[in-house]
């Protein structure tokens, strides 16, 4: 098995005034895979997605993105070892509503260091592998909802990172462009891309490869890495 792309271990979240929203997690998530996080609401996730997304850090415990120890280190390490490692989608798409698809696409390069027309090309590139090669110069509000978050989802895959991480990704669309958006994933998924999908939606999470349940805090569930 390869090195995995996120180890959390040991992980809790005390918020100040007692909540305890993460209750000493562990969790694996290996390059390949295609990995739910599901539980109802108030359970964690978006505490857990936070903390696999180094946007906040943990109580106690530890969080390694490919190798590296995310506790100890200062916040400019974190923020360049976060745009260079993982992706992020988010329910609301998080669009730049003044520049074009493109052009949203390619923030996803700003902080990688890649020459500005390299950036275009390779946003162009990337919003061909979500199937919009079509709508490159389309401002958000020239798309539908669903062609919006595959813009994110190329903004989230342009920079070739490690895990990327969903956050309740069919959450603002319709039944059937939320399969469109879930079946994208999955063709990402086969062609090698590791995604980790947040939900409250256990229909969605039993159709994914591996499923892990939390509730109160806890992982009750994880059906394991499949590869
Ligand atoms: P979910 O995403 O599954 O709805 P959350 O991670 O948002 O769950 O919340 C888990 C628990 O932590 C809940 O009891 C919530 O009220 C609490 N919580 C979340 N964020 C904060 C915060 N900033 N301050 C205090 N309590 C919080």
């Amino acid at each position: 098995m390869s090195a995995p792309v996120l180890s959390v271990e040991g992980v809790s979240k005390r918020y100040p005034g007692g909540v305890t929203a993460l209750d000493e997690v562990s969790l694996t998530i290996h390059a390949g895979e295609l990995v739910a996080i599901v539980g109802p609401s108030g359970s964690g996730k978006s505490t857990l997605l936070h903390i696999m997304g180094t946007l906040d850090l943990p109580t106690s415990g530890r969080v390694r993105v490919a190798g590296h120890d995310v506790t100890s280190l200062p916040d400019r390490r974190l923020s360049a070892l976060r745009g260079r490692w993982l992706g992020f989608v988010f329910q609301q798409f998080h669009l730049n509503s003044g520049v074009d698809a493109v052009e949203n696409v390619a923030t996803g390069l700003l902080y990688a260091g890649v020459p500005r027309r390299r950036r275009r090309a390779m946003a162009v590139e990337a919003l061909g592998r979500v199937g919009l090669a079509h709508r490159v110069d389309h401002l958000p509000h020239q798309l539908s909802g669903g062609e919006r978050q595959r813009v994110a989802i190329a903004r989230a895959l342009v920079n070739d990172p490690a895990l990327v991480l969903a956050d309740e990704p069919t959450g603002a669309l319709d039944t059937a462009t939320g399969e469109a958006v879930l079946a994208l994933l999955s063709g990402l998924h086969a062609e090698g891309t590791t995604i980790a999908v947040i939900t409250h939606d256990r229909e969605i999470a039993a159709r994914l490869p591996r499923r892990v349940e939390i509730r109160d805090g806890r992982i009750v569930v994880d059906t394991g890495s499949v590869r």
